[in-house]
């Protein structure tokens, strides 16, 4: 069993792009093996052939808008229909990867005009709908994956979304659902955390059903959250807490400055994930090696 992910289908060799050109993305090779890929081309799906012309984004009043410059043609009511029929007939899903600057499929990084001046960057149609639409899905474009962070903050989301599905059939599922994701929530949102941890503990027998329905709309909130640096720090620090009288001082004033220089953008935050893990892993400690903050995704 994999997590499903909707993929822009020119990222995974698809010549769907619109001057029929392919996309080989090492990123993407090396991820889709960890899961299962379901295809979409916006654009090719409301009936545009490959070669076609292209199509920009334009600001007009307060609304932006899909249109073929060389036409005239508006595909943003189009675009957004297929979008929408689209979104109704996925059952499950996890993630979504759309590709980099495309007037579809770009999440931020697609370029906007507006009377022919470059006005800024935004969403694709496409990609907008999905925000929008299901704010608890993570997504991203290829060239956001680029960086170990949001890579890892994507996956982590992708793979906690999925193993939620299998935590929903009893109370035990869920708490250890639960008790597992602690400083993965923690990193997002503490005041989340705190609900949820209220919801388990409140928890009355025969009463599961309101219970999980509580609990899943809880989660879907927190989901819509990023994870903050502050709330990364706090997580690092509380987990450093169950190891750190096991180390020498020099040890403890190592990963100290490291915190330190994470707080200060100079050290990758999976650089500590991974110190955190080496230390769980020599003491032994298995509250920590269960928890999923620690190994939130397979090994890519
Ligand atoms: S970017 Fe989106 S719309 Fe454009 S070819 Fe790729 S999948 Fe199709």
């Amino acid at each position: 069993m994999k997590p499903t992910v909707v993929i822009s289908a020119c990222l995974d060799g698809f010549a769907y792009r619109y001057d029929g050109a392919t996309v080989n993305d090492e990123i993407i090779n090396r991820l889709k093996s960890l899961f299962n890929l379901i295809h979409v081309c916006p654009e090719f799906e409301i009936g545009l052939g490959v070669p076609r012309k292209t199509i920009k984004l334009h600001k007009i009043g307060n609304q932006v808008r899909a249109i073929q410059d060389e036409t005239g043609v508006d595909l943003t009511s189009e675009l957004e229909g297929f979008a929408h029929s689209f979104l109704e007939k996925l059952s499950e899903v996890h993630g979504f990867i759309l590709k980099a600057k495309s007037p579809s499929c770009g999440v931020g990084s697609t370029k906007v005009y507006k009377d022919g001046n470059l006005y800024g960057k935004t969403y694709g149609v496409f990609a907008r709908y999905v925000k929008e639409n299901l704010p608890y899905i993570p997504l991203i474009d290829e060239g956001k994956l680029r960086d170990k962070e949001l890579m890892w903050e994507f996956l982590a989301k992708v793979f906690t979304l999925f193993r939620f599905e299998s935590a929903k059939s009893d109370i035990n599922s869920l708490s250890n659902f639960h008790s597992r994701h602690k400083y993965l929530f923690m990193g997002i949102s503490q005041k989340h955390l705190k609900e949820l941890d209220k919801i388990i503990a409140e928890h009355k027998p025969g009463k599961f059903d309101e219970a999980v329905k509580k609990y899943e709309m809880t989660f879907k909130d927190l989901m819509r959250h990023g994870f903050k640096k502050t709330n990364l720090v706090n997580s690092i620090v509380h987990i450093f807490g169950h190891i750190s009288e096991n180390l020498t001082r020099k040890e403890k004033s190592y990963f100290l400055d490291l915190v330190d220089k994470f707080r200060a953008g100079k050290v990758d935050f999976v650089n500590l994930v991974e110190v955190l893990r080496v230390y769980a892993t020599r003491f032994e400690n298995d509250y920590l090696l269960h928890q999923y903050f620690l190994a939130p995704f397979p090994e890519i």
